[in-house]
């Protein structure tokens, strides 16, 4: 990974004398750290590293293009911070408000004393927007996984068996076969609660002619996949044929409309426009797809107020779905990267409505 690289088009960027990066998913992308306590301070020509000693031997180990400062608890970090701020001599110093707490925010104040602390939005997530060809790698890892656990969860449907039973055997499975952790709780749902779209896993057990749906995913090398896939138990009849097909014409119509250039809007209504025009605008409440990458949610997004302009390299979801309370709901979701001229799905799952 391009460690380096990437805090050199930080520091390119950087409207201010320091950036403070302490949302860990930025301070991984920028330095490569894993752990659970962390922060950067990216100045104009060089960067240091924070911790404190209980991740002395692995920021050792991991970090990249950073000076590593192991401070002593209780929270030696403001002590460590002041002298590195006084040393370069900061008066403006950027952090995260996104994701700095009201309270931690007050904190920073007492570790850069006489510096104005400058808010800042988005700038490291707007570089992991686009990625690297090292990183697609690991999503395509992780992307493969699931398509190999939705395979293996298919196979494992018997009479009796619970919601709740299906998520742990499908979590297992990517684990055992590589993934270091689910990307989020595996969701399955089934007959009438497929029509909750964040479902969480119940003793609710599967029913013959009624849908059965699977959002899952998995995380290889620290980035994550996303997969949702709707499965008809026994007996499809006509209505469970007309909204899953009316959904799969969206889920194509979505991925048609990816292409560098183009508005998240613009692939939201692409897609929401078949379901809309099919009278069920209502039974579709939930954005088009999101970006995919360290973190499972993160940017661009694909939403009907979306701003954001795609480009090559972005890798996002396009999971339209259609929910009628009391009966059911179906959802087809891939995971694809954006190119100038369109998309590669890395999703392999098949998309026809399946009959089990
Ligand atoms: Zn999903
Ligand atoms: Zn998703």
């Amino acid at each position: 990974m391009d460690y380096m690289g990437r805090i050199k088009r930080l520091q390119e960027g950087l409207e201010v004398d320091a950036l403070y990066v302490s949302n860990l998913p930025n301070v991984r992308y920028l330095c490569g750290f894993t752990g659970s306590n962390g922060a950067l301070l990216v100045g104009p020509h060089a960067a240091w590293f924070l911790t404190d000693g209980r991740y002395r031997t692995q920021a050792a180990g991991e970090v990249v293009g950073a000076e590593v400062e192991v401070y002593g608890l209780p929270d030696q970090l403001g002590a460590a911070l002041r002298r590195i701020a006084a040393e370069l001599g900061v008066a403006r110093v950027g952090f995260e408000a996104d994701h700095v707490a009201v309270a931690a925010a007050e904190r920073l104040k007492e570790h850069f004393p006489g510096a104005e602390l400058v808010p800042t939005s988005g700038l490291v997530e707007a570089l992991r927007r686009v990625k690297e060809p090292e990183e697609l790698d690991k999503i395509r890892a992780a992307a493969q996984l699931a398509d190999e656990g939705l395979a293996y969860i298919l196979g494992q449907l018997r009479p009796g068996i619970t919601e709740r039973e299906l998520a742990i055997l499908l979590e297992s499975h990517m684990r055992v076969e590589g993934a270091e952790a689910v990307s989020f709780p595996a969701i399955v749902a089934a007959a009438e609660r497929s029509a909750l779209p964040h479902a969480h896993p119940s003793d609710r057990i599967i029913e013959h002619g009624r849908f059965l749906l699977f959002d899952l995913g998995c995380i290889v090398d620290g980035y994550c996949s996303d997969l949702t896939r709707t499965v008809v138990l026994g007996h499809a009849d006509d209505r469970h044929r007309e909204i899953y097909e009316l959904v799969a014409l969206a889920q194509q119509a979505g991925l048609d409309a990816l292409r560098a250039g183009r508005t998240g809007a613009e692939v939201d209504k692409a897609s929401r426009d078949v379901i809309a025009g099919a009278g069920y605008g209502e039974a579709f409440g939930h954005s088009l797809g999101h970006g995919v990458g360290i973190e499972i949610h993160e940017a661009p997004t694909l939403r009907s107020t979306s701003t954001d302009v795609l480009e090559a390299g972005n890798v996002v979801t396009v999971e339209p779905g259609i929910y009628l309370p009391g009966w059911g709901g179906a959802r087809i979701e891939d995971l694809t990267v954006v190119t100038e001229s369109g998309q590669e799905t890395l999703s392999r799952s098949p998309k026809e409505l399946i009959v089990l």
